[in-house]
């Protein structure tokens, strides 16, 4: 925690209901905490809690890049089986558990999660986003994630094939057929790219190619599939050294939160002339859709939000090229100094205007009990 600057970390228990989980919260500095709350089965304990640290600092660099008045939190769940439904009676304990924070930690969906799971912890907790769109929530966010990560892309590609560079026979590769990656695949598709994806669950990425057009291949080698542009939509971690040598695209530009797996893996992937877009920057458009609820949702204005996505891009892409050095490195530095500056070392406490700064203060988002399970 000191490390990475955690400001507080709770270890939820509740064996009546088979509840195990971490949340973390990394930093308020520019308001509440936001992320997503991932079911995953952990071998061991610790991997958990490392996860949840990795995750929630990845969290309030991308609310800052992206220039939200949030911070940067995660909750994961200890489960057996991440493919199952999550009991009700589970999720309320978490929500219980999100509640006590009084709102420093704001809830959404990560990996295995659903919109009717944030439905379920809204019955007992206000501080949680992407409810369903019934219940005067935004939904599921990872549209407006695809849509960000797509622009993200479109800039890659004029980075390094001029202005004009469009998507039109560019080859992609998408590891994981899930929310994101199929929605992705889908719009690249219709811009005319040539897609392959990949799932470990073979009739994911199966459908994935027979609704959108898109190409399947081994989830084993996805990620030395020969392409312009790799896009991890999966785990983590997946970017380790033996990864990198082996990798045969051009750029590599996903959704998944923290892709590299060791400290300095960008430079690697430098070296081999390959552009690395920092996945808390091109998977900013979730977190743009979510923070959208506090100021009365808009589809339209989410999707324009995330749209800009591209220009970032481009930015933290020419300083890596001026500075010569990696764009990971010129996007933290950016993400680091708005905490600093904006940030000034705060914390946020119950009962504080969401943001320090500008943009609209936090409403309660909705009485908790407001939506039925
Ligand atoms: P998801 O659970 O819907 O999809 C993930 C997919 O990856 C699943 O189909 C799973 O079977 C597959 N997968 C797992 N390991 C794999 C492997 N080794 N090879 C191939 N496929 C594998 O999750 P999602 O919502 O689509 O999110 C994907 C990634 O993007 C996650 O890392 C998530 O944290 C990140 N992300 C998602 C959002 C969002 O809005 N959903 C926003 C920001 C970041």
């Amino acid at each position: 925690m000191v490390d990475r600057g955690h400001e507080q970390v709770v270890l939820v228990a509740d064996g009546t209901v088979g509840l195990r989980a971490v949340i973390a919260i990394h930093s308020t500095a520019l308001g509440p905490s936001l992320g997503g709350i991932r079911f995953w089965r952990y071998d061991r304990d610790d991997d958990a809690l490392r996860d949840a640290l990795r995750l929630s600092e990845a969290m309030t660099w991308k609310a800052s890049l992206a220039g939200l008045d949030q911070g940067g939190g995660k909750a994961v769940v200890l489960v057996d089986d991440p493919d199952a439904a999550h009991p009700a009676p589970l999720l309320r304990a978490l929500g219980t558990a999100i509640d006590e924070l009084g709102g420093r930690y704001l809830a959404a969906e990560d990996v295995g999660a659903t919109t009717a799971d944030m439905d379920t912890i809204a019955t007992v907790t206000p501080w949680v986003t992407g409810v369903g769109e019934d219940s005067g929530g935004s939904g599921d966010p990872s549209p407006v994630t695809a849509y960000g990560v797509l622009h993200s892309i479109r800039a890659v590609l004029r980075h390094l094939d001029g202005p004009d560079a469009t998507l039109d026979g560019v080859q992609v590769a998408i590891q994981g057929a899930g929310k994101v990656g199929a929605q992705l695949a889908a719009r690249l598709v219709d811009d005319g790219a040539r897609v392959v994806v990949a799932d470990r669950l073979a009739s994911r990425a199966a459908d994935v190619a027979a609704r959108t057009g898109a190409a399947t291949a081994p989830a084993d080698t996805i990620l030395e599939q020969r392409c312009d542009v790799l896009a991890p939509c999966a785990l983590g971690a997946v970017l380790d050294t033996a990864a990198v040598a082996r990798l045969a695209c051009r750029a590599v530009c996903g959704a998944a939160n923290n892709q590299l797996a060791e400290p300095g893996i960008d430079r690697r992937i430098a070296d081999r002339g390959i552009v690395f877009v920092p996945d808390f920057l091109a998977s900013a458009g979730g977190i743009i859709n979510l923070a959208e609820e506090f100021t009365g949702y808009s589809r339209a204005r989410a999707l324009a939000r995330a749209a800009t996505i591209g220009d970032t891009t481009t930015q933290v892409l020419e300083e890596a090229r001026a500075e010569r050095a990696t764009p990971e490195e010129v996007a933290l530095r950016l993400a680091r100094a708005r905490v600093a500056t904006d940030g000034a070392g705060r914390r946020w406490q119950p009962g504080d205007p969401a943001a320090w700064t500008h943009g609209a203060p936090l409403r309660r988002l909705r009485p908790a009990g407001t939506v039925t399970a």
